[in-house]
């Protein structure tokens, strides 16, 4: 029969198996198992629409055995089973490119262990321990078996086989014992009845192995005393090793921190420890468990179509769902977990749970422990929020802007802006609790970056005035702070906005009595500017620069450029929504003198002088001019000439 070789991502992982150096090979029974429980999962819940399945949940288990002659090991299951094409795409080509992506960032002598260990590496661990790997399976609806068979990379072939029952056996002819290596351990029983009670105990499904005992029967001979001799005989038995329960059934005494991190790890293939473990076993009108877990990163396929948002649900034990979205809020997609209760019924359909009266219960708890839980991490692990939040907060900002205010009371203690006087990011709750009592609102900017929003002129009065500015550099953000409004009933207000109440009465009059002497020259400057800007006033925030924008009414400079990133992506008409324009100056600084002067004796320069000045402002601002060859003409024009 033809070889057939392996794709080439999956020769690689491959590879990486055979030739590994890695200590805990044993892992490879776990992911084998596993493999194994999940087949008998899917069969099990064809079961609960399909009447035709030859099984009861009493007869699914997974064996273990040897044959310590032939060095092999076989993990049988009835399970759903694969078909030729199925043991084809299946094992022929591993679609693991997550865990070699994450190979490929790690340096070369530690990514054996962290992907073998950490991320788990599925059939393909087989060959750790392996000299060759034959799959015998018989897939559920189909009469004929096939078996696949490999030696490692030079391929592997498909033909058809013997095999009587539904499901998959996995024979292991194991590797040679070398100086290092023992492989001829896992033939022994303590050995696996170890490896399986260790990594494998809360598998569901019965794991059967045929164990070694010994009994005192009697002999038939009299011993000297006329007594009933009595010797020790061996016999064997079948025995379930695992003891079954799943670990979100078992109480919070008995399985620490570090087990949960392990399961949630294994089964939801990540390789860092969840930032928080939420544990609930709630009894009442609704009663179940769940085990919830927030992740510290985002999966690598968080942000495409293909991350399937949801949490798992079970009825005692059995899975009924795989992803249930429903149960969780959109903005808490990142969560991942289980949620059991036996209650709900093992054939309700996925349209009858949407409408399930004890989801919805289950549904509005699960999201105030989460919602509890972050605020707890937040005030008393920082660290680990902010790990969170670096890979989740913008899931989060969402909630707030996508949600037209419906969540902004749940999640506004969850956000975390920049803070340009702590430097790093804060809440906003911790924004408010700063506050110097004559501070009247929320001050935030937005722009591009941190060092550009520095060097904003419209924040020097505030940073004088020892005010602290909240910056936002993510899109998103500004959506955010608009849809909060306020917090804790202190309002935001941008640094761009025209009027940021600043002054006290004295300024204010000192202000319009300046705008009053010099009326003239401000209209003329607005008429000169052709209708770019609403209107020119005089400014009592700058200090050292001689002009800003802002903008007065609903929209911001920034929302306007968010509006036109939006046009060029799609034929939007928001594209056309424009800021009203604000132009401030500087009163002391020279600039002012210099375009009043020139109002007194030359009207075409202090009109070019106008231009100039609201170019300035432009760019100080991150919006881009016009008509930048104009701009530069103008100041060729007006300092060499
Ligand atoms: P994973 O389990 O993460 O999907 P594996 O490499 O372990 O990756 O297995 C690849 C696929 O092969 C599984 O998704 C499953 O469809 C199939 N498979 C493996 N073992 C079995 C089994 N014992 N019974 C049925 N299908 C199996």
């Amino acid at each position: 029969m033809a070889k057939k070789q392996f794709k080439s991502e999956s020769k690689r992982l491959l590879d990486l198996m055979i030739n590994s150096i890695y200590t805990h090979k044993e892992i490879f029974l776990r992911e084998l198992i596993s493999n194994a429980s999940d087949a008998i999962d899917k069969l099990c819940y064809i079961s609960l629409t399909d009447d035709k399945v030859p099984m009861t949940r009493e007869d699914y288990n997974i064996t273990i055995s040897t044959d310590k002659e032939a060095r092999t090991l076989t993990i049988s299951d009835n399970g759903v089973g694969m078909t030729a094409q199925e043991l084809e795409s299946n094992l022929g080509v591993i679609a693991r490119s997550g865990s070699l992506k994450f190979r490929d960032e790690m340096e070369e002598d530690v990514e054996d262990i962290d992907i073998i260990g950490q991320f788990g590496v599925g059939f393909y661990s087989a060959f750790m321990v392996a000299r060759e790997v034959i799959v015998k399976s018989r897939s559920y609806g189909n009469d004929d078996a096939n078996q696949w068979v490999s030696q490692g990379s030079d391929g592997y072939s498909i033909s058809p086989c013997e095999k009587e029952t539904i499901g998959t056996e996995i024979i292991i002819s194991l590797k040679e014992d070398t100086d290092d290596e023992k492989y001829s351990d896992y033939l022994e029983e303590y050995k696996l009845q170890s490896i399986i009670k260790k990594y494998s105990d809360y598998i569901r499904w019965p794991i059967v192995m045929d164990l070694t005992k010994s009994r005192q029967v009697e002999s038939g001979e009299l011993d000297d005393e006329g007594n009933e001799e009595m010797i020790w005989e061996s016999y064997t038995q079948s025995e379930t090793i695992n003891s079954r329960i799943p670990i979100w059934q078992r109480s919070k005494s008995e399985v620490s921190d570090e087990d949960c991190a392990e399961f949630y790890k294994e089964k939801f293939s990540d390789y860092t420890d969840p930032a928080s473990v939420i544990r609930v076993s709630a009894e009442g009108t609704v009663s179940y468990q769940a085990m919830l877990f927030i992740p510290s990163v985002a999966p690598f396929d968080y942000f495409t179509r293909e991350y399937k948002a949801g949490l798992q649900l079970y009825s005692s034990g059995v899975m009924i769902m795989e992803h249930c979205a429903d149960i969780l809020p959109e903005y808490f997609r990142f969560v991942r977990g289980v949620v059991d209760s036996q209650d709900f019924s093992l054939n309700i359909s996925r349209e009858l749970l949407q409408h399930d009266r004890q989801l919805k219960v289950i549904s509005t708890n699960v999201e105030k422990k989460i919602k509890t839980e972050l605020k707890r991490l937040m005030d008393e692990e920082r660290e680990k929020y902010e790990s969170f939040y670096n890979s989740f907060g913008v899931v989060l900002k969402y909630g707030i802007a996508g949600s037209y205010g419906t969540n902004t009371e749940l999640l506004s203690d969850l956000i975390m802006l920049y803070s340009s006087k702590n430097e790093k990011l804060i809440s906003i709750g911790e924004y408010v609790e700063s506050m110097s009592t004559e501070q009247k609102y929320i001050y935030y900017a937005s722009g591009e970056s941190i060092a550009l929003l520095d060097k904003l002129p419209q924040g020097e009065q505030l940073r004088d005035m020892g005010y602290d500015i909240l910056y936002l550099t993510e899109e998103i953000d500004e959506f955010v702070v608009r849809s909060l409004g306020s917090f804790n009933e202190v309002t935001f207000r941008s640094v761009n906005d025209d009027d940021l109440e600043l002054e006290d009465d004295e300024d204010k009059e000192e202000i319009s009595r300046q705008e009053d002497e010099n009326r003239e020259v401000l209209d003329f400057i607005k008429e000169a500017l052709e209708g770019k800007v609403e209107s020119v006033k005089i400014s009592s925030k700058l200090k050292s620069h001689p002009v800003s924008l802002s903008a007065q009414g609903g929209i911001s400079l920034e929302m306007e450029k968010y509006f036109k990133s939006m046009q060029s992506r799609s034929d939007n008409v928001m594209g056309d929504i424009r800021a009203e324009r604000v132009l401030e100056l500087n009163p002391s600084h020279s600039s002012f003198s210099t375009i009043k002067q020139a109002y007194d004796t030359d009207k075409d320069k202090a009109a070019k002088y106008a231009k100039l000045l609201y170019g300035q402002a432009l760019l100080t601002q991150g919006v881009p001019l016009e008509d930048p060859a104009g701009f530069s003409e103008l100041i060729s024009e007006l300092t060499f000439s």
